[in-house]
C-alpha cells in the first residue's frame, strides 16, 4: 500500500462512522468495467456497486444527459411540474409494462413507499380492519437499512440494538411456497420478496416456486411485491428477474441501475389499484422525481436497451458461470448464478472469503465477500468475452490457493 493510500484510510478511520469495512483500495477513476486506484492500478469491477453501475462506469451517454440537465434545471420539488417527469413516467411504464409509477431516491425508500402503499390498499380496497394489515417477508431478506425495513430482517448484525421495531410483518423461509400458504390470513396485504436473494449470497429459489407464489397471491388477494432493486434492469439476463419465472408482480421495486450509478433514483411500479390509493399530501420526497434524476434515469434505461446490455448479461453470464464451474479447486463448495449475478461459495475450511477477495485485488479484480464464505461476482453488463476469459484465469489462479 502506498503512503497516499494509508493516509486516505487513516483519515477515514479518524473521522468517518465505521459502518463499513472496505477492502484497502482507494479508487479515483472508472470507465466501463474498469476502475483505477490512486496509484494508477487498474481493476475489473466485479461488484458494480451492488449492481448500480450495470451500464458501466461513467457511461458517456448517461454522463451527457446528466451534464446537459444539470445546466438547465436540477430540482423543482413536486410542488411544481417539471418537463422530465412525464417522459420518465412514459418511458419506464413502457419498458416495464407498468401502469403507475412512484419515483423515489434510494432503494430503501422505494421499499418503505411500497409498504405504505400496500397497507393503504389493504385498508381501502381489500377491506382489512384498520391497524391489522400484515405483510409477509422471507428469512435472510435484504430490503435496505431504514428502521421500517431492518425491523423484519433476520440478520442479528442488522437489527441488534436498533429496536424497538414496527409490528405487522411475518417471516417465512425463502423458497417454500407451502410456508407462504400457511402464513396468509384475511389480513395479509402483501408478500414482499426478492426474486433472487442477493445479499444473502445469490440464493436462487427452486423451479416453480414463484409460479406457485403467484397463484397463492392471486387466490388470496395478496399483492406480490418483488424487490428487483438488485435483480432488475438486466442484471439476471432479462429486463426483470420475474421473466425467468413467467410471472408478473403486482408491485415492482427498482433502484440501483435505474441511474447507471450516477445519482440515486428508485421507483415503485404497480397496477392502478395500489399506487392509485395515494392522494395528495399522503406521501412524498423533496428529491423524488426531480428533473436531474429523471433525465439520468431516462438515459440509463435507454442505453441498457439500445446497447444490448440485457442480452449481453445473458450470454456472458452463461459463459462466466460455465467457466467458474469448470474451475477444479477443493476450496469451492458451490457456484451459482443467473445472468451476471453470480456467487462462488467456499467451503468453510477454505478460510474467509475476504482473504480470497484481497488476493483477487492483487490480480486486478475487485469482488466482495458476503456472509463469510461467499464471493459475489457481478461485473457491469458491458463486459466482453475477452474480459470474462481474463477474469476466469484470475479466479482460477486465486481459488486454487488455500488460505486456511
Ligand atoms: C440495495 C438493495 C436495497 C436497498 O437499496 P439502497 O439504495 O441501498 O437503499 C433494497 N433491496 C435490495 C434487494 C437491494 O439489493
Amino acid at each position: 500500500m502506498s503512503s497516499s493510500v494509508i493516509d486516505f484510510l487513516a483519515t477515514e478511520a479518524r473521522f468517518g462512522a465505521r459502518n463499513y469495512e472496505p477492502i484497502g483500495v482507494v479508487l479515483s477513476r472508472g470507465e466501463g468495467v474498469w476502475v483505477w486506484d490512486t496509484d494508477g492500478n487498474r481493476y475489473l469491477d466485479c461488484l458494480s456497486a451492488y449492481s448500480a453501475v450495470s451500464q458501466g462506469h461513467c457511461h458517456p451517454k448517461i454522463l451527457a444527459a446528466m451534464v446537459e440537465q444539470a445546466h438547465r434545471l436540477t430540482l423543482t420539488s413536486r410542488a411544481f411540474h417539471n418537463d422530465q417527469l412525464a417522459p420518465f413516467y412514459e418511458e419506464i411504464a413502457a419498458l416495464t409494462g407498468s401502469h403507475k409509477v412512484l419515483p423515489m431516491n434510494s432503494g430503501a425508500e422505494a421499499v418503505e413507499s411500497a409498504i405504505k402503499s400496500v397497507r393503504k390498499w389493504g385498508y381501502e380496497v381489500k377491506g382489512v380492519p384498520d391497524g391489522q394489515a400484515e405483510i409477509i417477508v422471507c428469512a435472510d431478506n435484504f430490503h435496505g437499512r431504514t428502521l421500517g425495513v431492518i425491523g423484519f430482517s433476520t440478520d442479528p448484525e442488522t437489527r441488534t440494538h436498533f429496536g424497538p421495531f414496527a409490528p405487522g410483518f411475518k417471516i417465512i423461509p425463502f423458497g417454500d411456497a407451502a410456508a407462504l400458504e400457511a402464513a396468509i390470513t384475511q389480513n395479509t396485504v402483501a408478500f414482499l420478496v426478492e426474486p433472487i436473494q442477493g445479499e444473502a449470497g445469490v440464493i436462487i429459489p427452486p423451479v416453480g416456486y414463484f409460479a406457485r407464489v403467484r397463484e397463492l397471491c392471486t387466490a388470496n388477494n395478496v399483492m406480490l411485491v418483488l424487490d428487483e432493486i438488485q435483480t432488475g434492469l438486466g442484471r439476471t439476463g432479462k429486463l426483470l428477474a420475474e421473466q425467468h419465472e413467467g410471472i408478473e408482480a403486482d408491485v415492482t421495486l427498482l433502484g440501483k441501475a435505474l441511474s447507471g450509478g450516477f445519482y440515486p433514483v428508485s421507483a415503485v411500479l404497480s397496477n392502478n389499484e395500489v399506487l392509485g390509493t395515494l392522494r395528495p399530501g399522503q406521501h412524498g420526497s423533496t428529491f423524488g422525481g426531480n428533473p436531474l434524476a429523471c433525465a439520468v434515469a431516462r438515459a440509463a434505461m435507454r442505453v441498457l436497451v439500445e446497447e444490448g446490455m440485457i442480452e449481453n448479461a445473458a450470454r456472458l453470464g452463461a459463459r462466466l458461470l460455465e467457466g467458474l464451474k469448470d474451475i477444479r479447486a477443493n476450496t469451492i463448495r458451490d457456484v451459482r448464478g443467473r445472468g451476471l449475478m453470480l456467487a462462488v461459495e467456499l467451503h468453510p475450511e477454505a478460510g474467509p472469503a475476504r482473504r480470497y477477495c484481497e488476493a483477487l485485488q492483487g490480480k486486478g479484480i475487485l469482488a466482495k465477500d458476503t456472509h463469510g464464505h461467499t464471493i459475489r461476482i457481478a461485473p457491469p453488463l458491458v463486459i466482453t468475452s475477452d474480459e470474462v476469459d481474463w477474469a476466469l484465469e484470475q479466479f482460477a489462479a486465486t481459488l486454487t490457493q488455500d488460505f486456511a
